[in-house]
């Protein structure tokens, strides 16, 4: 039986003498296939649940690989930041910014839209799959013509580069303290609900541009930008691009690890990557809402945070969800700040530390109608 599992490295630009880092891809299936997947991990570095649940994919593909049952394009990159994972500070690992520019990890990618909106104007069909075509080509052929000014740089384009031209992204991370959730585009849904149902998600957060220009939203806002300037054109939402969260950063364990790679094989299974019939689908735990419906909730003073619910719970507007303790108040009545939710909804992350100050957020709770004043930029710094 041949074998089509193939590694590569790509080694990335020297920032310091005598140093360098490497981005190592794994591929799966035949090229010529038409459908092609990818998943990354570890684009915020300290985020470790992905590496594990990787490291179970890993075994679950080497082994249909070995079966000769991977019938499309599988890209695997098992850890898509390099630089992040050497960036230690105080024994502690700091993967979410670039060190060196202090920009975030997971956003500011490019926007291609308005460059491949000039590239294919004139050579749209009515062919769906014709212009899906086209529009991957000309997204590869911007992204190619980029120069990278620095190495941070030059790992987001080519990290975008493995992943425009793919059928399905997945972009695996974490929250602090949290239960799995997902972040789509508005138009992915309801097409994308089988992975969220598959992997037994209660929060799926919509949002057609969340304002960030994260990586998952790089590879799909495209198609329904370009949609909506021609619209006398079929152009699909051709890339179901997601990030997953999963849990926490301390929720590391080999039976979320194991449990997650399976879902997400069961998942490529039922869409045509992998040879067989997939179980019946799990059903969907809660409907997907609106990014805009998140409550951030905050103190607006420092002290001590008392958490009062559990994540997973729903919970009631006006239901006290933590406390701050501040000892230095002389009245013992004002010792303790109670903090309510404003709207209600599910909690599905808390902080993880335990210490409040202004503007800082605590916990998240998905609601189901968007909040007034949300603003252009719905994601996290
Ligand atoms: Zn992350």
């Amino acid at each position: 039986m041949r074998i089509f599992k193939r590694v590569e490295e790509i080694i990335l630009p020297h920032t310091s003498m005598g140093t360098s880092r490497k981005l190592q891809i794994i591929r799966y299936g035949n090229l010529s296939s038409t459908k092609k997947a990818y998943i990354q991990t570890g684009l915020h570095a300290d985020e470790p649940p992905g590496f594990v649940v990787m490291h179970y994919l890993l075994k679950l593909l080497d082994e249909a690989d070995r079966e000769g049952k991977i019938k499309e394009q599988i890209v695997l990159v098992p850890t898509a930041n390099p630089i992040g994972l050497s960036q230690w500070q105080n024994d502690q690992l700091q993967g979410r910014f670039e060190f060196s520019t202090g920009v975030n990890f997971n956003r500011s990618y490019p926007e291609l839209t308005e460059e491949v909106a000039k590239k294919i104007g004139k050579k749209l069909q009515k062919n769906a799959e014709k212009n899906i075509q086209l529009i991957r080509e000309a997204q590869l052929s911007c992204l190619n013509a980029m120069n990278p000014e620095d190495e941070g740089q030059f790992l987001k384009l080519k990290l975008m580069s493995l992943a425009v031209d793919a059928d399905i992204v997945l972009d695996l991370h974490c929250d602090y303290e949290a239960c799995l959730h997902i972040y789509m585009g508005t138009p992915l849904w309801p097409d994308a609900s089988d992975l969220t149902a598959q992997l037994g998600v209660p929060v799926t957060l919509l949002a057609e541009n969340s304002g960030g220009e994260p990586f998952d939203e790089a590879c799909s806002k495209i198609w329904w930008e370009l949609a909506a300037k021609f619209p006398d054109y079929s152009i699909p939402s051709a890339c179901l691009s997601a990030t997953v969260e999963l849990r926490g950063i301390n929720d590391v364990s080999h039976e979320n690890g194991l449990n997650d790679a399976r879902n997400i094989f069961l998942f490529l299974k039922r869409r045509g990557y992998i040879a067989g019939v997939a179980p019946k689908l799990p059903k969907l735990i809660r409907e997907a809402t609106p990014l805009t419906a998140v409550e951030h909730l905050k103190s607006e003073i420092p002290g001590v945070v008392i958490y009062r619910r559990e994540i997973g719970e729903t919970v009631k507007k006006g239901d006290v969800i933590a406390e701050i303790v501040n000892p230095l108040e002389q009245n013992p009545a004002k010792r303790i700040t109670r903090i309510r939710s404003k709207y209600g909804g599910y909690l599905f992350t808390k902080n993880v530390d335990r210490y409040a100050r202004p503007n800082r957020i605590l916990a998240k709770i998905a609601g189901v109608k968007q909040i007034k004043g949300k603003g252009k930029h719905l994601l996290t710094a």
